[in-house]
């Protein structure tokens, strides 16, 4: 009998992959965590039935959430990313030669143990004890409250607002993340799909607008994601993504994020336009 790993996107509608053998079942103190080799995505991590990252597709996740904040910053010395325990965010923030630390805080030890064993790949800088970054285990909402003045970008991959990951969409949340931030600091989260989470993404956006005095969204394509189209939702004390001019030299190879998409990612259709600003904005 074949065997597979289905995410429910919606009550009306599944993804299914094919998996060739299921590496890991179990689960967390937080989560269920499935492990499985899948002939389309590679390895594939399954948090609480929700696809999160595969060998095959995650430098399309991971370049979008990491380069375009990392590049908008001219300095971004200091950097923190709330969960992001598989370790893709950090392996891909210090590669940046500007970047001096990267603190990651997740509150599920053995995703990052499990990612250590299961995805060398993507865990990379995590197993190699990278000299720029610390790991800690840890609730990021009770982290971010405490933190002050602290950090020039803080990236924010955490799973979906349900579980652990739901007090991450507050408006409090995002009010200790602008305190968290240096006075020209930014900060960017995943924010799931403009067409099938329309008031997630209305919702989050007006709060962070409500704090950060430029809101900005930009899209990705991200294969395992429901609908394949993601957003990313960017708050900004100082720097406007849709004013960008090259600020220094990428140096080394991304195979997804380039120059053009450091400014395209922000040209949204008139549907997502909709969803943030009404049909007035067209
Ligand atoms: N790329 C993924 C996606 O969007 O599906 C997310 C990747 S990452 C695996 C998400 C991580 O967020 C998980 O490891 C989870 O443990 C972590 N997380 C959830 N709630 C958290 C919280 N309150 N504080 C810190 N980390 C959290």
């Amino acid at each position: 009998m074949k065997q597979s790993v289905t995410e429910h996107q919606s009550p009306h509608l599944d993804l299914t992959a094919e998996a060739t053998s299921i590496i890991y079942e179990g689960k967390s103190e937080f989560q269920d965590i499935v492990i499985a080799d899948t002939p389309e995505f590679g390895r594939l991590l399954v948090l609480d039935g929700v696809f999160q990252t595969s060998d095959k597709e995650e430098f399309m996740y991971h370049e979008s959430i990491v380069h375009i904040p990392l590049f908008l910053h001219p300095s971004p010395k200091h950097v923190l990313i709330i969960g992001g325990g598989d370790g893709g965010s950090a392996r891909e923030a210090v590669r940046h030669e500007a970047v001096e630390s990267v603190t990651m805080v997740d509150i599920d030890g053995q995703v990052i143990e499990l990612s250590k064993q299961y995805f060398p790949q993507i865990s990379k800088a995590i197993r190699e004890q990278h000299p720029k970054l610390t790991v800690r285990v840890g609730d990021g909402i009770a982290f971010m409250r405490e933190a002050k003045n602290a950090y020039d970008v803080i990236i924010v991959d955490c799973s979906d607002p349900v579980g652990p990951g739901e007090g991450l969409f507050t408006h409090e949340f995002y009010q200790d993340t602008y305190n968290a931030l240096k006075e020209d600091g930014l900060f960017v989260q995943q924010t799931e799909s403009p067409f099938m989470h329309r008031k997630v993404v209305h919702d989050i956006f007006v709060n962070v607008q409500d704090i950060f005095p430029i809101a900005r969204l930009y899209t990705a394509f991200i294969p395992i994601y429901p609908t394949g189209m993601h957003c990313f939702t960017m708050g900004t004390k100082k720097y406007d993504p849709l004013i960008w001019t090259a600020n220094r030299k990428r140096t080394f190879p991304t195979k997804y994020y380039n120059e053009g998409i450091q400014r395209s990612a922000f040209v949204l259709p008139n549907f997502v336009k909709d969803i943030l600003y009404g049909e007035k904005d067209r």
